[in-house]
């Protein structure tokens, strides 16, 4: 609490002075304050899509591009007002962005960088080459902004604007990082397995993530015509972009704060340099765009984390580490449940179950099934290919030939996702969590197929009793796994044993129909065993059905109803504890690894 109020004090003292500076400073620091402030809107965007979300973008500036042409064209060309320039300048924005994003959103790795360089230079050259957007000369005399009869011709008056924008905006992104599509985002870098593990669709969160991005692009670039009152293809183009990664990156990617300390950074330094540099080459140009290469070098070798990372880490070392605590508001009506199916009843059906690696028959012809309200083990020597039929189970890997049937529904060749929205929930062997998001958090995302709330309803902060029930839930199965006290620590903090816990109440928080568990008992300490095993007997009691891939043999043997071995990829023999315990085959699979 203590150290919020801190930053809510920061940040009146900010708008204090931000809001004086009109009255005190000369009109450079004005202008100055007002490129800031449209610097800072798109670093605002590259914030969340690459420091947040992961995909890095040198496409931003065209989305400006796109914005500012787009309203002065409309406002010049056709004579409309500004507000119908702003509605269209955000709706070319968003659907080109849908488009592009549409396009390369899927392609992994260095293509995505790569191709929005391409989509950078190609939009830049569109703006110098149609006529009616006056190529090279761009256009000119757009009309400027009034609001209410008050003109905003005066940069003193577009500096109050711009300002208001730009602190909406961070307003908007803060609620959105706290929020459920904002947990999705920040789940994007653990992968598309992770989102789908709790019903996302990676690949959706990272569009509408995009989309946004390149609004808070298009504001800014609808500021910047109406501000500047003319356009030309140049401040569009990729060296622009960038420009914007660099303030984003130099102020810290992993804070919204960032946009604003490095906007500020890189244009007050471009300033200066321009002042500086003319007086000691006649090359100043090319000098500036070494600079700032050479800056960008010693930021990725000295401080990843830009200024707000450099300044977090001192504050964090003076303040030592943070008194954590349970999450403890007033209570709220919890999210509805499932209806479980009535104990005995079929749950799970796996007929000739195939999974090959190229030639590696990983999963070989297996079949069971498990009911309702019971736990089955799922045992075998290491590389016998429990995982693998967990992944194939879960949908998590295609299957080669078989069929898997959950509840009622054939889930054969289902995305992992839609699998996981019908109610069945994973761990993974190797664990799967957000390590910079808190206990909280990375639980809260469990409940993510059971909530509805988007961007724009999160932004604006209308999200908010749904928002209290998923962290209603959320404590509620930290404090079934006995991490409640810790909930807003760092799960990155805790020993690995307990990570696997952590994602159990994950998986809980799904309030799923059957529980999918790999190896969660391993690395934990024999108390912390023994507490799981209660935990997973009273969740059999509750009606839950349970599957586990266990080494630990004696914890197994008392826990589950029944057992399925496996070995080579094929099964071996299926019963209850006692009788797998006896039998020849399953003690010969053994012999040499522990029993
Ligand atoms: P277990 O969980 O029982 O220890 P796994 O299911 O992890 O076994 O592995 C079964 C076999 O399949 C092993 O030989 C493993 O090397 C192989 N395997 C698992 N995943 C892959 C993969 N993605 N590509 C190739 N081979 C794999
Ligand atoms: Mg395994």
């Amino acid at each position: 609490m203590n150290a919020n109020r801190k930053r809510m004090a920061w940040i009146a003292a900010l708008v204090v002075v931000l809001a004086l500076v009109p009255a005190l400073a000369g009109s450079f620091t004005v202008s100055l304050l007002n490129d800031i402030g449209i610097g800072a809107l798109v670093a605002l965007g590259l914030v969340l899509l690459t420091g947040v979300g992961g995909a890095t973008s040198f496409g931003q500036a065209a989305f400006v591009g796109i914005a500012a042409y787009a309203t002065a064209w409309l406002t010049t060309t056709q004579g409309m007002s500004p507000w119908i320039g702003l509605l269209f300048a955000l709706l070319l924005t968003g659907l080109s962005a849908l488009a592009i994003g549409m396009l390369t959103l899927r392609l992994g790795g260095h293509f995505l960088p790569l191709s929005t360089i391409a989509w950078g230079l190609s939009i830049a050259m569109l703006f110098g080459n149609v006529d009616a957007l006056g190529r090279h000369t761009g256009l000119s005399n757009i009309p400027a902004l009034q609001i209410a009869g008050w003109s905003l011709a005066d940069p003193r008056a577009m500096y109050y604007l711009i300002w208001v924008v730009v602190g909406l905006a961070c307003l908007f992104s803060h609620n959105l990082l706290q929020s459920r599509p904002g947990r999705a985002i920040r789940g994007l870098r653990g992968g598309a397995t992770l989102l789908a593990s709790v019903g996302a669709d990676a690949y959706r969160v990272r569009l509408s993530l995009f989309v946004t991005a390149a609004l808070f692009a298009g504001l800014a670039g609808w500021l910047y015509a109406h501000m500047n009152r003319f356009v030309s293809p140049s401040p569009f183009d990729v060296r622009a972009s960038i420009e914007y990664l660099l303030m984003a990156v130099a102020g810290g990617l992993g804070q919204l704060a960032g946009a604003l300390v490095g906007a500020a950074l890189v244009l007050v330094l471009k300033n200066g340099l321009q002042d500086v540099l003319p007086m000691l080459t006649q090359r100043a140009g090319q000098l500036e765009a070494v600079a700032f290469a050479a800056l960008f070098i010693l930021l990725l070798h000295f401080a990843r984390g830009g200024v707000m990372g450099l300044l977090r880490r001192w504050t964090r070392r003076r303040a030592g580490t943070q008194g954590a605590s349970r999450h403890d508001a007033p209570p709220v009506e919890p999210l509805p449940h499932r209806q479980l199916p009535e104990r005995g009843t079929q749950v799970l059906s796996v007929n000739g179950a195939v999974k090959r690696f190229g030639g590696l028959v990983a999963v070989n012809d297996v079949s069971f099934d498990v009911k309702a309200g019971e736990i089955v083990g799922l045992i075998g020597p290491n590389g016998a290919g429990k995982s693998t039929m967990f992944n194939l189970l879960t949908c998590t890997l295609p299957m080669s030939a078989g069929q898997v049937r959950f509840l009622a529904h054939d889930i054969g060749g289902m995305p992992q996702r839609q699998v996981a929205r019908l109610g069945l929930a994973r761990t993974f062997q190797h664990v799967k969590l957000r390590p910079h998001m808190s206990l909280l958090d990375n639980v809260a995302l469990g409940a993510h197929s059971r909530t509805r709330s988007g961007i724009l309803k999160a932004g604006l902060r209308l999200d908010r009793t749904e928002e209290r029930q998923i962290l209603q839930e959320a404590q509620r199965q930290l404090d079934r796994i006995g991490l409640g006290d810790r909930a807003h620590e760092l799960a990155g903090s805790l020993p690995l044993g307990t990570q696997r816990i952590l994602e159990i109440a994950r998986a809980l928080a799904a309030d799923p129909v059957l529980l999918v568990l790999d190896e969660p008992a391993a690395g934990l300490r024999r108390k912390e065993k023994m507490a799981l095993g209660d935990l997973l007997r009273k969740l059999r009691e509750e009606g839950v059905t349970i599957l586990i891939v266990e080494h630990d043999m004696d914890f197994v043997m008392k826990l589950v109803d029944r057992l399925v071995v496996m070995n080579f990829g094929s099964k071996l023999v299926e019963g209850v504890p006692s009788a797998v315990r006896a039998d020849e085959r399953v003690q010969a699979a053994y012999l040499g690894s522990v029993v």
